[in-house]
């Protein structure tokens, strides 16, 4: 059985969505539905499911049987989400990383990626500039593959991906016409305008071995992890001097919102949601 770990309390006869991921209890995402569901007056049930990967495919198939209408699809299971769904928008077929599941009405399931507008509208809120100016990605999994094509269309002058494992990263930046380093061996060759945070290793408290000489003091750090009150990553890259930080609850709220459009054909106000997460 998918092990389901939470059901906020949202009146009605409620529609079902969810997040799968593993681990995936300390996903905010509930809390975000519930805040979009009760700002649009839609009535929603949107509940956690903690999944391995090896029960990925039957777990997500029940659901949908059962009649769940979306899903959200968090670490590790990107990629394979883009393999299992029937069909792709151009987005996901791109990134090859689906964060987002709709069953459509003849049956078939749909994979979207909202990731990478989640963090150019989160980027664009905190007025982040990207055009022009030199862009490092650490980490090359499932969220790499979402905003890297984003990012890339800013025309930023130059775009790096630093992976543990570096041929994956060649593999992605290949597509991509980007640089890409070894993570391990990676020694700086000057700073960033903005480093990227991408690796799951926050989720352990842990931050990636690298040359503290990507960042300056006019250097923008942005974890896609988030934790309270900072992550790992953005303490380190404050006492490395950046001169702005911000940890990926925007992007979480802002790729959230696109889902949700997705699904309920709304699109709620996010700077509500982004106020209440604030406090
Ligand atoms: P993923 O597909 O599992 O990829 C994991 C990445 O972390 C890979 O690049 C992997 O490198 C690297 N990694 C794992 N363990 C490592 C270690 N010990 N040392 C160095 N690198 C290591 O995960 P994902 O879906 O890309 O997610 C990555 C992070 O982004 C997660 O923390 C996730 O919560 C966050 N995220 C946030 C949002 C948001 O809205 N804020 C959206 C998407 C993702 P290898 O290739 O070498 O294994």
């Amino acid at each position: 059985m998918m092990a389901q770990l939470d059901t906020p309390n949202i009146s009605g006869s409620p529609d079902r969505y969810g997040v799968v991921g593993h681990p995936v209890a300390h996903s905010l995402s509930p809390i975000i539905h519930g805040l979009f569901a009760v700002a649009t007056g839609q009535s929603i049930q949107y509940d956690r499911y903690d999944v391995t990967p090896e029960n990925f495919e039957c777990e997500v198939e029940k659901f949908f049987e059962s009649g769940g209408c979306g899903l959200n699809v968090t670490v590790p299971h990107k990629e394979y989400a883009a393999r299992w769904a029937d069909t792709l928008t151009p987005r996901a077929q791109h990134a090859e990383a689906v964060n987002t599941l709709v069953k459509l009405k003849d049956g078939r399931i749909l994979g979207d990626n909202t990731d990478g507008a989640g963090l150019m509208t989160d980027l664009v809120r905190l007025g982040v500039e990207v055009g022009g100016r030199r862009v490092l990605i650490l980490g090359a999994g499932g969220a790499t593959r979402g905003i890297l094509e984003p990012l890339q269309a800013r025309s930023p002058s130059e775009l790096v991906v630093a992976n543990r494992t570096a041929e994956r990263a060649r593999a992605l930046v290949g597509e991509n016409g980007c640089g890409y380093e070894d993570l391990g061996l990676f020694l700086s060759r000057g700073h960033f305008d903005v480093v990227i945070h991408a690796t799951a290793l926050g989720l352990r408290g842990e931050v990636p071995q690298i040359d503290s000489r990507v960042i300056s003091q006019s250097t923008f750090a942005y974890d896609l992890g988030y934790g309270k009150p900072d992550t790992p990553f953005i303490r380190w890259a404050q006492q490395q001097g950046a001169s702005g930080v911000a940890q990926g609850l925007g992007m979480l709220v802002e790729q959230a919102a696109e889902s949700f459009s997705i699904w309920r054909g709304v699109r709620p106000d996010t700077a509500v949601v982004h106020h209440k997460l604030a406090e």
